[in-house]
């Protein structure tokens, strides 16, 4: 058993290779992994091992439904070691609306056969609508059945981005959109709420799924505790001017563009987030860093209880 184990890792590292992500990479990102989920680093090795065994096998089918594919997007324009490499190329995607060659009868034929295979990851990107089938079809089939089809054989549900969590922006339509939780009533789901999905948080949690065999610990809101323990004012950068009563009141300023954001509609006391301690795209920024108030767009009630994004949260309320 554990040869077998072995001999797979090793395939799965050699086809690494063969992409570009060497194996030092491949165990420098199940490390960081290791430090997000708070295990101890001595495990990263054998969760190194695990998941590149898997890797090549496990196959995917990405589902998206009422959103603007900002996700996708996200996840295809991230750096070093490059998600998009390991999501895309490594694990066996048979089913993706935005990137797969395939198109019409062929593609819903990938879809059907990986449905009937089962054992697959299943990712949804967007909302469902329950107002009326017709907001969202696939050859004209409601999304919200072929969805819940899909989850039925799936080895995980995982919903990236708000939309897919909890409806997102399109719940504040007239759509009726539901994310996959509301959707599926008795199925876990695993939330990864952001506008767009973090791509290291999805990344991260698909190899501590494939090295532990387990999800990570969730919070009621069903998103990894890991990500979502603190809210974004417990470390943000700002936070010094925020306490002296420093805030921002004239976007052209220059004295003042560091000052808390606050009275320009910053969420971040009630959303929990660590978007300010691991910045996003490989640390190069944030919404904070560049000036921009948070939205709360990891919260459940984003966006319309959020809204108007600029306004002072005690104003909106
Ligand atoms: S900018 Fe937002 S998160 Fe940062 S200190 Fe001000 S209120 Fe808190
Ligand atoms: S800082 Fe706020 S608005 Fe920006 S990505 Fe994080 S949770 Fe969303």
């Amino acid at each position: 058993m554990k040869k077998s184990l072995e001999d797979s890792a090793e395939k799965g590292y050699e086809r690494l290779e063969s992409r570009g992500v060497s194996r030092r990479d491949f165990l420098k990102l199940c490390s960081l992994s290791c430090v997000a989920f708070g295990l101890d680093l001595s495990v990263a090795p054998k969760m190194a091992d695990a998941a590149a065994a898997k890797l090549m096998k496990k196959p995917v089918i990405w589902m998206q439904g009422q959103g603007c594919t900002g996700c996708s997007s996200s996840l295809l324009s991230s750096i070093n070691p490059g998600p998009e490499k390991l999501l895309l190329e490594l694990l066996s995607v048979r089913f993706h609306p935005t990137i797969m060659a395939a198109a019409g009868e062929q593609a819903v034929q990938s879809w059907e056969e990986c449905v009937a295979e089962g054992n697959y990851l299943l990712v949804l990107e967007g909302s469902i609508p329950t107002r009326d089938p017709r907001f969202c079809t696939v050859e004209g089939q409601p999304f919200g059945e072929l969805f819940k089809k899909a989850a039925a054989n799936a080895d995980l549900v995982i919903a990236a981005g708000s939309c897919a969590c909890y409806g997102g922006i399109p719940r504040a339509g007239i759509t009726g959109a539901v994310g996959a939780q509301d959707a599926l009533k008795d199925t876990k789901v695993l939330n990864l709420p952001s506008c767009p999905v973090k791509p290291d948080r999805l990344i991260s949690t698909i190899l501590y799924y494939l090295g532990h065999n387990e999800l990570p610990r969730l919070d009621n809101d069903g998103r990894p505790v890991a990500y979502y323990r603190y809210v974004l004012h417990d470390s943000c950068h700002r936070r010094l001017h925020y306490e002296r009563g420093e805030f921002l009141s004239d976007w052209n300023d220059p004295k003042t563009s560091d000052w808390c954001l606050y009275n320009k509609g910053c969420k971040g006391k009630e959303t929990f987030t660590n978007c300010s301690s691991y910045w996003w795209n490989d640390g190069v920024s944030y919404c904070g860093a560049v000036g921009s108030p948070c939205s709360g767009c990891s919260q459940p009630k984003f966006y319309e209880e959020f809204s108007p994004l600029f306004a002072n949260p005690e104003e909106v309320k």
